[in-house]
């Protein structure tokens, strides 16, 4: 999530940082190393290149051992076990140093070419840059059409409209990066939590190839995890702070015919039996009925849980703004004037 506080006062020292998370791509990084070198060397600009290897097994962390001997301002960092894509990047974003941060995939589907291109949307003012993989050389089947609708998901409910959160290259401002906190597969939501403090998001077209060395690390079963996601991002984008409303509402769903059906079986019961109005008989019958009852109890105790889920939840909201001191607010910028006046 992002942060809502400015948690790192650092200032950048170098221009862009370019991070990659490698994981398994033993034959793509000789071909990967030199096109960022080649995509990088000529712009003028103060650069690192940060290689994250995400525990392959396959002799990529020896290989790139290898390659960054031949090449300047590349830094690797190795993890001990496969951690995921999302952490790969995560610790790329603590490493960096760049005032411009922009990610890409190590398998060469996004061209390291299109690096000076998102470098000048930036300049421009955005806070991110996307890439969108206009087109995408993935099967339709499996790749294309489970991204398509996952974006127009995602676009539609968090507010932030991108034909390609799933294009790994993107360009993100070093304040975005620095106040993020990943978790899961949450990489691809990063336009939208930055949206949510303030960010601004513009979107590129971008080159994208067919993947010309080994496999996919994802398989069909991405759509359903994003989706999970997609759930958590919503309910912290929009109710972190008043979680008691979301669990409200869920619960004024069952509560509501709930208590009707329990009010209009007490309230005839109690008229038929005790002020004789013939009309409210059948809800004397309606109350002979066990599913009736049972259903009643049930949605009211639905009902219940919910209400008691949310109010435990406001607890725990209060805990991690408070543990952490952590404002529930974002501040762009602050400015006094120079010296305090005298009383
Ligand atoms: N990757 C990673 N850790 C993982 C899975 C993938 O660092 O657990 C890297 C992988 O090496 C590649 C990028 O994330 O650089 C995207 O993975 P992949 O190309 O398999 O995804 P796809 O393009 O099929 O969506
Ligand atoms: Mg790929």
């Amino acid at each position: 999530m992002m942060d809502t506080q400015e948690s790192d006062q650092m200032t950048p020292s170098l221009e862009l940082s370019v991070v990659v998370p490698v994981y398994n791509e033993i034959e793509s990084v000789e071909m990967l190393c030199e096109q960022l070198h080649a995509a990088c060397a000529p712009l003028e600009k103060t650069y690192e290149i940060i290689l994250i290897d995400d525990g392959s097994k396959d002799g990529t962390w020896e290989k790139l051992s290898e390659l960054i001997t031949q090449y300047p301002c590349f830094t690797i960092i190795q993890f001990r076990r496969n951690f995921g894509q999302t952490a790969a990047m995560s610790a790329g974003f603590h490493a960096a140093k760049g005032r411009a941060v922009i990610t890409l995939d190590a398998d060469l589907q996004n061209d390291p070419k299109d690096i000076p291109l998102l470098l000048n949307k930036m300049d421009e003012g955005y806070d991110v840059v996307s890439g969108w993989r206009k087109d995408r050389q993935d099967a339709f089947i499996n790749r294309k059409l489970p991204s398509m609708i996952a974006n127009g998901m995602i676009s539609r409910i968090t507010g932030v409209p991108l034909h390609d959160y799933g294009c790994t290259l993107k360009a993100y401002s070093y304040d975005i990066v620095k106040n993020l906190h990943l978790y899961g597969d949450m990489h691809r939501f990063i336009p939208a939590l930055a949206s949510w403090v303030g960010g601004t998001i513009a979107e590129v077209p971008v080159d994208h190839h067919a993947r010309r060395f080994g496999t996919s690390k994802y398989g069909i079963s991405r759509t359903w995890k994003v989706l999970l996601d997609l759930i958590t991002v919503k309910f912290l984008l929009r109710y972190s702070a008043h979680p008691i409303q979301m669990f409200g509402k869920i619960g004024a769903f069952f509560g509501i015919p709930g208590f009707i059906m329990l009010t209009s079986m007490l309230a005839g019961t109690v008229g038929y039996n005790f002020c004789g109005i013939e009309s409210l008989g059948m809800f004397v019958e309606m109350s002979k009925s066990p599913a009736w009852v049972i259903m009643s109890f049930m949605l009211v105790f639905f009902f219940v849980q919910f209400i008691t889920m949310g109010l435990l939840a406001e607890i725990q909201i209060r805990t991690y703004h408070e543990s952490q001191s952590k404002p529930i607010y974002v501040v762009k910028d602050s400015k006094a004037s120079s010296a305090a006046r005298r009383s």
